[in-house]
């Protein structure tokens, strides 16, 4: 018997051993059932059974908790709900979970400041319901805020469809406060909006993908909330139209833009006429299709709608158009673009990419992925849909089912990504599942400052091991 693989055994007992006494019976999971539920986000990549699942309900916790990874070099993956896509949940081999699930809760709401100041583990849905009912606005808004934690969108620097207006989350942080691998605590909870007093440290740790430290309290800066808005669908010639569409709608609308969303018609055909998620609003063939939602102050935003399409239309940018008149049509024109997250089962095989590139490459990095797509045999179909003023494009590419399929297709879009000076992941992070690309966005010296960084912050390598580097990396 292999005497370094006992050790290794006696080591890992005698951790979650000391793990279990600092966290308390509710604090600490060991069964095999238990851990399971644990292993996996939403990916589709399948993790490791955890060691344990760590449940802190305190930042002094999560500071006990990892001080004792530390001292037993225990891997350890912050987890908040698991609807990451990028594999960055997902555990390793030989690593606890630490999740932040008993750290959930709405602390402070500050009106005058327009601040939220919320656990870790606090659901997005119910930060956004608690802003609200303070009549205030968190606008970061993702399909899975049910579940999805402000740790965890902190973590991701998770985008959505109001990025246009209020910036992704990097831009709605005023304060964090976050635990070291060694269980230091580094806190800056205050609600200063102007502090030039050296490294803005918060922004470390976000989009870092518990790589650095584990979240574990935030101070959120909350907006004025205007609660009617005006929605409109234009079929349109083409992207370059969207664009112009885009520079229009700016002069016009300026910061009332809440969500300029583009679908391309491989995605309307399928969504609209090969599944039952959607009807097409819109009849014909078009080539492109645009959802345009403004915030309405009053009655009138309608009226500016129509005469915005009016306009665009004499233009000949847009060629047909339906303006919402109800709820129900809101929430029927949303159904098309929303469709993206349901998809899956009638998609068959396929790689899901995330793509960012300057808004205004997006249409012709798009026709330059059709064509590549279209010279390799495995490629069996791609459906594009996304942030049109952002630059980010989910794309989404059917396969044979093949390892040797699903390499070929990324190595095409990721290699195409290269050249255009674009990012391998916009919004869902880099996780697991792209570590192996990160090299085609971000140069050799890039990538030796985050090393250099991980390893000032994280010497021992136990914070999410398997995420964004690649295991060589560290
Ligand atoms: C239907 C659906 C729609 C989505 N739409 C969007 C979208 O529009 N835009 C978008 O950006 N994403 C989207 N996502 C992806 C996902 O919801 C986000 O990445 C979200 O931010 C993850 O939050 P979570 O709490 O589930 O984190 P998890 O999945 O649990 O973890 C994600 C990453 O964050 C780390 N992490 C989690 N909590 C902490 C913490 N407290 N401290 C340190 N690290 C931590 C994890 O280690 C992991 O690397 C969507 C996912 C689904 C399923």
């Amino acid at each position: 018997m292999d005497t370094t693989v006992i050790q290794q055994d006696i080591a890992q007992a005698d951790a979650v051993n000391a793990l279990a006494e600092a966290l308390g019976p509710k604090g600490l999971l060991r069964d095999h059932g238990d851990c399971d539920r644990y292993a996996s986000d939403q990916s589709g990549l399948l993790g490791d059974r955890p060691v344990a699942v760590l449940r802190p309900a305190s930042t002094e916790d999560v500071s006990r908790a990892l001080a004792i990874c530390s001292q037993y070099r225990i891997g350890v993956v912050p987890q908040g709900g698991r609807t990451g896509l990028s594999g960055g949940a997902c555990s390793p081999q030989g690593a606890v979970v630490l999740s932040t699930e008993r750290m959930s809760g709405v602390v402070e709401i500050d009106r005058e400041a327009m601040t939220l100041t919320a656990l870790a583990g606090t659901p997005l849905e119910a930060v956004q319901d608690a802003a609200r009912a303070a009549g205030l606005d968190y606008p970061v808004d993702i399909g899975a805020r049910g579940s999805a934690t402000i740790g965890g969108t902190i973590a991701t620097n998770a985008g959505g469809i109001r990025v246009l207006q209020h910036g992704m989350t990097r831009a709605n942080v005023l304060g964090l406060e976050a635990v070291l691998a060694d269980g230091s605590v580094v806190s800056r909870l205050g609600k200063t909006v102007k502090d030039n007093s050296g490294f803005d440290l918060k922004q470390l740790f976000i989009g870092s993908e518990g790589t650095l430290g584990v979240v574990t309290k935030a101070v959120l800066q909350l907006r004025r909330h205007v609660p009617q808005s005006a929605l409109a669908l234009f079929a349109l010639p083409n992207h370059a139209a969207a664009l112009a569409c885009l520079a229009a709608a700016r002069q016009r609308f300026g910061t009332r833009i809440r969500a300029f969303e583009g679908m391309w018609p491989d995605y309307w055909d399928f969504v609209c006429h090969e599944t039952s998620l959607a009807t097409a609003p819109i009849a014909g063939r078009h080539g492109f299709y645009l959802l345009i939602e403004v915030e309405a102050e009053a009655a009138e935003t309608n009226e500016e709608l129509e005469m915005f399409f009016a306009e665009l239309f004499e233009q000949g940018l847009v060629e047909d158009g339906v303006l919402a008149k109800s709820l129900a049509e809101m929430q029927a024109l949303w159904s098309v673009r929303e469709a993206v997250g349901e998809v899956d089962d009638d998609f068959g095989h396929h790689v899901n990419f995330d793509i960012g590139v300057s808004p205004s490459d997006l249409g012709a990095f798009c026709d330059a992925a059709d064509a590549v797509l279209a010279t390799l045999p495995d490629a069996l179909g791609v459906l594009k849909v996304g942030h049109v003023g952002d630059g980010n494009v989910h794309l989404l590419v059917a396969h044979n089912g093949s390892s040797a399929a699903e390499d070929q297709v990324e190595a095409a879009i990721y290699g195409l990504l290269r050249e255009w000076q674009g990012a391998v992941t916009a919004e869902h992070g880099v996780g697991r599942i792209k570590s192996r690309w990160l090299g085609h966005c971000r140069s050799p010296e890039e990538l030796a400052l985050m090393r250099g960084l991980k390893a000032q912050m994280d010497p021992l390598g136990i914070l999410n091991p398997s995420a964004l580097f690649m295991p060589e990396d560290i």
